[in-house]
């Protein structure tokens, strides 16, 4: 049997980097695998999804280079569910409940403090006619449970190995809202059955609703038809804590446009992150696609150390060629940066956003900001300058020059020279902006 594998979020947010990760390992088993990769959208809470997130997710995906061989909207999908949920309740696997959100409260509670595991009670099964048509006089609807067997759930988890629950252990699952409205829980499995899903893969966080799962799998197809699970352990900060704030929370639409990182780098940090494969920087995603391997994943939570994340984003960018290049160099209106300058330029990039700097300072024209006791000796060093043509080795044979000529050396010798050639203190390296500029340019600046 194909591989079938569905990357499942919610449009209720921004897709952020916790997820993408989840996105990229599905579509890198399922292209692994000569398989076929599903984008579902789990959108049954039609209050908190939005169309603007679920666009939001589509971009994020291509950005990182993945494509989805097939769509499936949930919202699409009510008629189904509404179909399986009546043979549900007709073969006894759905009851109704009647608490209020307040009333369970009050029973965990007092559970607790009984130090009781806090599962429901199952009072929905036990209800008489009488208190029914009491609840049903009060105007109150049921939401409605799906029951598990109490016996032992078992299934073999592609990264957490042998995993087993036992039914009386968990809560039955509400899995149809008062309002009729059916939830996540039983969707993703009916979905799950009817796209043919063999591998279900998905954050640690869901193991426990795996194991509800596995049970809804067997009422709706009947006993052993389960896919295979993967659960991958959640990413944790460079620290070992809980990853909620700067890169992890950000979203992939704040990854591109403020951090201005290449989709590459979290590619290539995301695909390795957790296993024992060497995280290094790529350019293509072919080889992350053939080195891919569930059993090469830790079941320890990996740290994601967002300097790793810059550092590779430093490299991608120094084997990215020009033309890769040239149409987001178009839209940062750096049109005439040629290929030239690119190469010359981009071993000292770190964003694709700091070239802007460089052709700045070559292009714009600038203040000098060189001092005046520092003026005489700026255009004695102008006199120094050696013939064309220039190369990124003329800026030491020059400054040789101007140190055997002149008092000055160190600090006293760079800065009057940078000053006059970029008007700053800091920034681009001298060596490489020389032969940018070519003679003329730098002849003007330093002589003012
Ligand atoms: N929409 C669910 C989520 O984003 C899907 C989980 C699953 O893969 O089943 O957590």
């Amino acid at each position: 049997m194909s591989v079938k594998i569905r990357f499942a979020p919610s449009p209720t947010g921004m897709l952020h980097v916790g997820n993408a990760r989840t996105a990229l390992i599905c579509w890198l088993f399922a292209r692994n695998q000569n398989g076929h990769f599903l984008l579902r959208i789990d959108d049954t809470d039609r209050e908190r999804s939005k169309d603007e997130y679920e666009q939001a997710i589509m971009d994020g995906l291509t950005w990182m280079g993945l494509d989805w061989d097939d769509k499936v909207n949930q919202k699409d999908r009510t008629d189904r569910y509404a179909e399986v949920i009546e043979t549900l309740k007709q073969n006894g696997r759905l009851y109704a409940c009647y608490e209020t959100p307040e009333e369970l409260g009050l029973k965990r509670k007092t559970q607790l403090s009984r130090g009781v595991p806090p599962t429901y009670d199952r009072a929905g099964l036990s209800l008489t006619d009488e208190q029914i048509a009491k609840y049903a006089a009060e105007g109150r609807t049921p939401h409605w449970r799906f029951k598990l067997n109490h016996a032992p759930i078992k299934w073999n988890d592609m990264i957490r190995g042998d995993v087993e629950f036992k039914g009386e252990d968990l809560s039955d699952p509400v899995v149809l809202r008062e309002d009729g409205r059916p939830l996540y829980h039983l969707c993703s499995v009916i979905d799950d059955v009817d796209f043919d899903i063999t591998h279900v893969v998905r954050g640690e966080d869901h193991v426990s609703n795996t194991a509800t799962h596995v049970q809804m799998f067997e009422a709706i197809s009947g006993e052993g038809n389960v896919p295979t699970f993967a659960h991958l352990s959640l990413i944790a900060d460079a620290e070992g804590g809980k990853l909620s704030k700067r890169l992890g929370s950000l979203s992939l639409k704040e990854v591109e446009n403020t951090e201005g990182l290449e989709p590459m780098s979290v590619v290539s940090l995301m695909a390795r992150l957790g296993t024992c494969d060497p995280i290094e920087a790529y350019t293509d995603i072919t080889p992350l696609v053939e080195s891919f391997d569930f059993s090469k994943f830790s079941r320890n939570p990996p740290k994601f150390d967002t300097e790793e994340l810059y550092r590779l984003n430093a490299k991608i960018l120094h084997q990215t060629n020009y033309d890769d290049v040239k149409s987001r160099l178009n839209d940062m209106d750096l049109n005439d940066l040629d290929e030239n300058f690119w190469n010359a330029v981009k071993p000292n990039l770190e964003k694709l956003k700091d070239i802007k700097e460089w052709w700045n300072v070559v292009n714009a024209p600038l203040t000098s900001t060189v001092a005046d006791e520092d003026k005489d000796f700026v255009a004695q060093a102008a006199e120094l300058l050696p013939p064309a043509p220039w190369d990124e080795n003329t800026f030491k044979d020059w400054v040789g020059k101007v140190k055997d000529t002149t008092d000055r050396k160190g600090k006293t010798l760079f800065m009057p020279l940078r000053q006059a050639l970029t008007g700053m203190d800091h920034g681009p390296e001298l060596p490489i902006l020389l032969p940018l500029l070519g003679p003329e340019k730098v002849k003007k600046r330093l002589v003012g």
